[in-house]
């Protein structure tokens, strides 16, 4: 009953096989690690004055680097939009993680937690931020036990003055990773996303201005800031800027986070760093960002994957969560289970996402699919719901009446 593979559990599987009774964390780069090794320096040397806010919102902005929870949006220039509004300013970092198939940010938090904190601290300072909250998924217990314990430490022995830092627990629902229903969340409401403008960086948390942003995005900064803007622009492949952190899931034989270029393909992906497909499965379909970004054929095997390079097929890269499927699975199962998702995961605060997910969800079910039917209710989703769950749960059944249609013969 669930046709969109997961993440390969096969090495706890060898683990709980071998006598272990839990799955334990790996060791990770502690505060006093990761000060040894020139950790906070950076931040140090911000706060002192011997580096320059205009020359690292700069470099941010010639790096390229991009909100990588999903949007996208220039992390330099939003850095520069949120300065110029009135303080206080208020920062909110997005550890909701919730999107399908994703969990590099769980990978790098557990690693090299300070990295970044180091990053997010950089930011706030750039930006002129008085108080930061951070939002994390509930479901991360580990996380949370690491980050508290080393947040703790941080605020014992704080290597700048640093500005007040509160850890929220996430709602442990899906939209409260759309950044406005997280504010509205940490504000302590319901996770309503709203609606826009006025935008979260004029007024957003508690009416303030305030930069949001997904962990990954901040864990750059500080290597982007030593090794130069340029640095992270030339990782790039087929004429794309910078590096992604791909969550790889499905049918091949190494699935994980894999850190590779921009732009690379699927096929490149799966051969270079996933050690091909499983044996036994060929390769039939991707979906290359997670439940919302769509699906597509094995044979549309070359389109670079990167932030605006998947929209003319109907698709995005979203945060980078690519789900591989063999000749074993369907892309008609794999939309059916998605929008039974997406139903489940509507905030129900407009009509068109509400009752268009319970619709489409109906109409999917059976074998034979009022194409013309769903193609008016895909439409009145993306013109009239409010945020991009609505806007964007349409995608897969889209892309499988457009892609896949011998398998709705
Ligand atoms: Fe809520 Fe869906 Fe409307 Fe977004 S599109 S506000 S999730 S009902």
């Amino acid at each position: 009953q669930n046709p969109v593979p997961r993440a390969s559990c096969e090495a706890v599987v060898a683990k709980v096989q071998a006598g272990a009774t839990r799955h334990e964390p790996e060791p990770y780069t502690d505060l006093a690690q990761y000060a040894k090794a020139g950790g906070y320096s950076l931040l140090s040397r911000c706060i002192n004055g011997e580096v320059a806010v205009e020359d690292v919102i700069k470099t941010m902005e010639g790096s390229g680097l991009r909100g990588l929870g999903g949007a996208g949006f220039p992390a330099g220039r939003k850095w520069r939009i949120v300065r110029n509004e009135p303080g206080p300013r208020l920062m909110a970092v997005n550890i909701d993680e919730g999107e399908p198939g994703t969990f590099k940010d769980r990978i790098y938090l557990e690693r090299d937690p300070h990295r970044f904190l180091e990053g997010m601290l950089i930011a706030a300072w750039a930006v002129g931020i008085d108080r930061i909250y951070i939002y994390l998924r509930d479901e991360y217990h580990g996380c949370r036990a690491l980050l508290e314990a080393e947040l703790e430490k941080l605020k014992a022995n704080p290597p700048v003055t640093l500005p007040a830092i509160e850890l929220r627990r996430g709602a442990g629902a899906y939209i409260c990773g759309e950044e406005s229903a997280m504010i509205e969340s940490i504000e302590g409401k319901r996770g309503m996303p709203r609606l826009r403008p006025p935008y979260v960086a004029q007024v957003g948390l508690f009416g303030r201005p305030t930069l949001e942003h997904n962990f990954e995005t901040l864990y750059w900064v500080r290597e982007i800031l030593e090794k130069g803007g340029e640095w992270f622009a030339s990782q790039g492949r087929n004429g794309r800027k910078g590096l992604r952190s791909f969550s790889v899931s499905g049918r091949v034989k190494d699935p994980g986070m894999k850190l590779a270029p921009a732009g690379i393909t699927i096929q490149q992906l799966i051969d270079e760093y996933c050690g091909g497909m499983q044996d036994g499965h060929a390769f039939y379909a991707y979906l290359p960002g997670g439940a919302s970004g769509g699906i597509l054929p094995a044979s549309m095997n070359d389109i670079p994957l990167d932030f605006d390079t998947l929209q003319p097929y109907g698709c995005f890269i979203g945060s980078a969560a690519v789900m591989v499927l063999s000749d074993q699975d369907t892309a008609t199962a794999a939309a059916r289970n998605l929008m039974h998702f997406f139903h489940h995961e509507s905030c129900g605060q407009c009509t068109p996402c509400r009752v268009g997910t319970a619709k489409a969800e109906q109409l999917i079910a059976t074998p034979q699919w009022d194409q013309q039917l769903l193609g008016e209710l895909s439409q009145v989703m993306r013109d009239a719901s409010i945020c991009g769950l609505g806007q964007a749960a349409p995608n897969p059944v889209d892309c499988v009446i457009k892609y896949f249609p011998h398998e709705l013969r």
